[in-house]
C-alpha cells in the first residue's frame, strides 16, 4: 500500500502558505541581513580593532588574540539583537557534511539569575566532543580532543528556526597537535601556497606591488527534487540517497521536453525560498534552471573566494534540503539517484585572480599581459599532466563512481582541454623553438609577434573534465555531493608546483635582466609542451577511441573506480608535492587516504544490504502474490475446460527464480566480506558486490515490467521523476 499511499499523498499536496514578498523586503536589504559582515563590524567596531581586523581577513595576516574579547563582545550583541541564544562553532569533518555543536549565551549569576556572556577565548577556539568524526588513526581515544579554530576570513552568520536563533562561526577543526581533521584546514595552506608562487610569477612580468593572489570557485550546484511520500516509500533513496531498483521509465530524458519547459511552478516557488533564505546568509546566488534529466534542477551563485565558496557550498546545500522538506519535496544530491538518466555534478569554475589584473586565466589587451596569461595556462598544462591521478582521487566516491564515464558525465580519464585556437598557439610556440618546425607559421613568443588571443574559447566542449572556458577553468568531475574544498586544496597545490617550476626556470634564465623574458618564457613553454602536451585532449571524451587513444597512445591514466582512484592520494609524487608546501603531512595524507576508502566501504556495505532486505521484502512477495494470482487463474481455467497460456506465469517464475539465486550469491559474497586491509577491501567490493547488487537488479526490473502494478510496492521511476 505504501506506494498507492504516496501517490494519493502526493494528489492531496497543498502548498505552504508562504508570505515572500520581494517588494516588502528589497534584495538589496536581505542580501547579508544575517551575516556579521563588514558593514556590521564598521558599525559595532571600534575603529582600531576594525581595521586590526580587516588586515587578517584581506591580507591573510594572523589574528592579534587581544582583539578577541571585543570582537567576541560585538558579535554577541549583535547576534542577541538578532534573537539569538546560543553559538556555534561550524566546522567540516572528513564525512562532507557541516558539523555544529551549539553552547548557551547564558550562565548563571550565582544570585538566582542568569547573564549572557562570550568571551574572545570562546570565539577563538572551541572543544566540540567531537571524537567521533573520522580521523584515520590520527586521534587515538586517551588523545581524542579536536579543537575548532576560528576561522577569520569566513564571516559568522545567523541561521534561523521558527523557534529561534543561533550564531554560527566558521572554523577549522584539527587534532591537538594541528593535525587537520577537516576540508578547510589544508584548504587554507593551499590557499596561502598559490599566492606565494603565483606572486613569482607576477613579479617576474614587472608588478612589483605584491598584491595578494587568490583562487576563487563558482560551483554549480545540480539536484534531483521528489515528492517526499514517494521517498519514503523507498527504503535505498532513505538510507543509499539511490534507488537500488527501478525499471526504466517508458519515457525518460530523451524529449528533453523537461530542460527547455519553464520550471514548474512548485519547484519555482522552493527555489524563491531557498534563494531568499540564501540571499539573508549573503550566498550570491545567481542563476536557477531546470537540468537535463527529468525532475533535475541547477543552482549556480557569483563565484567568490576558494574558502568563501566552499563555505557557502556547504550552506546552499544545507538549505535546499531544509526548504524542499517545507515544500513536501526532498532534494536528492547523490550523483547518481536514478540509473539510466543523466546524474548530478557540481561543475567547479576555478580561477585565480589579484588586484590590479583580474583574473590572471584572462588573456590580456596587449602582448606583455598574453606572455603572462600564457604562462599560467603551461602551467595548468603542467599540473593537470604530472597529477591527473589526484585530480581523479579527489572526485572518487563511491556515489560519484555511477556518474563518472557514464557517457553524460566527463570520463573518468582526465585530460585538459583548451580550444582550438589556444591549442594551436600553444602547438606553434613549441614549434617556434624546434630545429624542425613541423608547421609553417610558428610563433615566438615576444612583444611584436605574439597575437591577441581569444577572449572566448569557441565552442564549449561538454565532455572535457578540465576545460578552459575563456578566464577560468571549469573542473566538472566533481560530484553534486561533494565537498568542494578537495578538488581545490588539489587545484591550488598543483599549479602552485608547476609555477613554482616555471618560476625558478624563469628566474634562472633571466637573472632579473627582462630582455631575456621573451627567450626565457618561449623556452619554458616548449618544454613543458615536449613534456605535457599528451594530456591537451579537444575531442569527444566520451567516445571510445578516445579511452583507447589516452590509454594505449598517450599514456594516461585511467582509473574507472574509486578503489583504483583513491589510493593516488598517498602516491610518492603527491605526497611530495603536498608536503613540500606544507599542505598536508604524509601523516594526514594517509589517514585520508583510509577515511576515504572506509566511506567508500560503508557505503557498498549498505546498499548491499539494501538490495537483499528489499528484493527479500518487497519485490519477492509482490512478484509472489502475482505468481499466485495467475497460478489460481490457470488451476481454475483449467477446471472449466478453457485454455489458459501459461507463459506469463512461467516467465514470472522463472525470473524470480534467478531473482532468489541472485540474492543467494549476493549474501554470500557480503559473508566472505572479510578482508581488514580497507584498500583490498575495497578491491573487493568494488569488483565483487556491486555487479551481484546489479544482477538481482536486473531481475527485480524485470519483474516490475510485468507483475501487476497494483502489486508493486516501490514508487517507479516515472512516479518519482514526473509527478510534482
Ligand atoms: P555555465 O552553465 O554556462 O557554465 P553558469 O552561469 O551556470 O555557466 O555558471 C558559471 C559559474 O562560473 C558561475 O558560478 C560563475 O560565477 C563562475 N565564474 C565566472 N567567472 C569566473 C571566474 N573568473 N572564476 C571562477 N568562477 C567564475
Ligand atoms: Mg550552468
Amino acid at each position: 500500500k505504501s506506494r498507492q499511499n504516496a501517490i494519493t499523498a502526493v494528489t492531496n499536496y497543498t502548498p505552504p502558505s508562504t508570505t515572500l514578498n520581494f517588494a516588502d523586503i528589497k534584495p538589496t536589504d536581505l542580501f547579508g541581513c544575517n551575516v556579521f559582515n563588514d558593514k556590521v563590524m564598521k558599525e559595532r567596531l571600534p575603529k582600531g580593532i576594525y581595521k586590526s581586523l580587516k588586515k587578517t581577513i584581506e591580507h591573510g595576516e594572523a589574528i592579534d588574540p587581544s582583539i578577541a574579547d571585543t570582537v567576541a563582545y560585538a558579535m554577541k550583541e549583535w547576534a542577541m539583537s538578532k534573537g539569538a541564544t546560543h553559538y556555534t562553532h561550524v566546522f567540516y569533518p572528513l564525512t562532507g557534511s557541516t558539523a555544529e555543536k551549539h553552547d548557551g549565551f547564558l550562565s548563571p549569576d550565582g544570585k538566582g539569575s542568569a547573564i549572557a556572556e562570550f568571551e574572545g577565548k570562546l570565539l577563538i577556539q572551541g572543544e566540540p566532543d567531537a571524537s567521533s568524526f573520522p580521523n584515520g588513526g590520527l586521534r587515538t581515544t586517551f588523545e581524542a580532543r579536536g579543537y575548532t579554530a576560528w576561522d577569520v576570513t569566513s564571516p559568522a552568520y545567523i541561521l534561523e528556526n521558527p523557534n529561534g536563533t543561533f550564531l554560527c562561526i566558521p572554523t577549522a577543526f584539527v587534532s591537538w597537535k594541528g593535525e587537520a581533521l577537516d576540508k578547510k584546514t589544508p584548504l587554507l595552506r593551499a590557499n596561502q601556497v598559490i599566492n606565494t608562487q603565483a606572486q613569482r610569477i607576477l613579479k617576474i612580468f614587472g608588478d612589483k606591488s605584491g598584491n595578494r593572489v587568490t583562487s576563487n570557485a563558482g560551483a554549480e550546484q545540480e539536484y534531483f527534487l521528489i515528492d517526499r511520500n514517494f521517498y519514503f516509500a523507498r527504503p535505498d533513496l532513505q538510507l543509499a540517497g539511490r534507488t537500488l531498483f527501478g525499471a526504466k521509465p517508458a519515457k525518460g530524458q530523451e524529449l528533453d521536453d523537461h530542460y527547455f519547459g519553464a520550471i514548474p511552478r512548485r519547484v519555482l516557488s522552493f527555489m524563491m525560498d531557498a534563494e531568499h533564505e540564501l540571499y539573508k546568509l549573503g550566498v550570491p546566488v545567481k542563476t536557477r534552471h531546470n537540468e537535463v534529466a527529468p525532475g533535475q534542477f541547477e543552482i549556480a551563485p557569483v563565484y567568490e573566494h576558494a574558502n568563501l565558496a566552499t563555505d557557502h557550498n556547504q550552506m546552499l546545500m544545507t538549505i535546499l534540503k531544509s526548504i524542499a522538506k517545507k515544500h513536501g519535496m526532498v532534494c536528492l544530491l547523490h550523483e547518481k539517484p536514478f540509473a539510466g538518466i543523466n546524474g548530478s555534478g557540481k561543475h567547479l569554475n576555478y580561477s585565480l585572480s589579484c588586484e590590479g589584473h583580474g583574473s590572471l586565466f584572462d588573456p590580456g589587451e596587449n602582448p606583455h599581459k598574453n606572455a603572462q596569461f600564457l604562462i599560467f595556462c603551461a602551467a595548468a598544462i603542467r599540473a593537470v599532466h604530472r597529477h591527473s591521478k589526484l585530480l581523479r582521487a579527489v572526485v572518487a566516491s563511491a556515489s560519484n563512481d555511477h556518474r563518472l564515464g557514464a557517457n553524460e558525465a566527463p570520463p573518468a580519464i582526465m585530460s585538459i582541454f583548451l580550444g582550438k585556437h589556444l591549442t594551436e598557439i600553444f602547438q606553434k610556440i613549441q614549434e617556434g623553438n624546434s630545429p624542425t618546425p613541423t608547421s609553417s607559421g610558428f610563433l615566438k613568443v615576444g612583444v611584436d609577434t605574439l597575437p591577441t588571443l581569444p577572449r572566448d574559447a569557441g565552442d564549449r566542449n561538454r565532455t572535457s573534465p578540465f576545460a578552459f572556458t575563456g578566464n577560468r577553468f571549469e573542473f566538472r568531475a566533481v560530484g553534486s555531493n561533494a565537498s568542494i574544498a578537495g578538488p581545490q586544496v588539489a587545484l591550488n597545490s598543483m599549479f602552485a608546483e608547476s609555477l613554482d617550476f616555471i618560476a625558478t626556470e624563469l628566474e634562472n634564465a633571466t637573472k632579473g635582466d627582462q630582455s631575456k623574458l621573451n627567450a626565457a618564457v618561449q623556452k619554458v613553454i616548449k618544454d613543458i609542451m615536449d613534456n605535457h602536451s599528451s594530456i591537451i585532449f579537444d575531442g569527444d571524451g566520451y567516445s571510445a577511441e578516445w579511452h583507447k587513444e589516452a590509454t594505449e597512445v598517450r599514456g594516461l591514466p585511467n582509473l574507472p573506480t574509486s578503489a583504483e582512484a583513491i589510493p593516488a592520494i598517498t602516491a610518492p609524487e603527491v605526497i611530495e608535492m603536498f608536503t613540500k608546501y606544507n599542505v598536508f603531512t604524509k601523516e594526514e595524507l594517509e589517514s585520508r587516504e583510509e577515511i576515504y576508502l572506509d566511506q567508500y566501504n560503508q557505503a557498498i556495505m549498505t546498499e548491499a544490504a539494501l538490495v537483499v532486505k528489499i528484493a527479500k521484502t518487497q519485490i519477492f512477495p509482490g512478484a509472489v502474490r502475482y505468481q499466485n494470482e495467475l497460478a489460481s487463474t490457470c488451476a481454475n481455467m483449467k477446471t472449466i475446460g478453457v485454455p489458459f497460456t501459461t507463459d506469463v506465469l512461467e516467465d514470472v517464475t522463472e525470473n524470480l527464480r534467478k531473482m532468489q539465486a541472485a540474492v543467494v550469491n549476493l549474501q554470500k559474497i557480503m559473508e566472505n566480506n572479510t578482508e581488514s586491509e580497507v584498500g583490498k577491501q575495497a578491491h573487493y567490493l568494488c569488483y565483487k558486490a556491486l555487479p551481484a547488487m546489479l544482477e538481482v537488479r536486473q531481475y527485480a526490473d524485470y519483474l516490475e515490467d510485468v507483475v501487476a502494478d497494483d502489486l508493486w510496492s516501490l514508487p517507479s521511476y516515472s512516479e518519482m521523476l514526473f509527478i510534482k
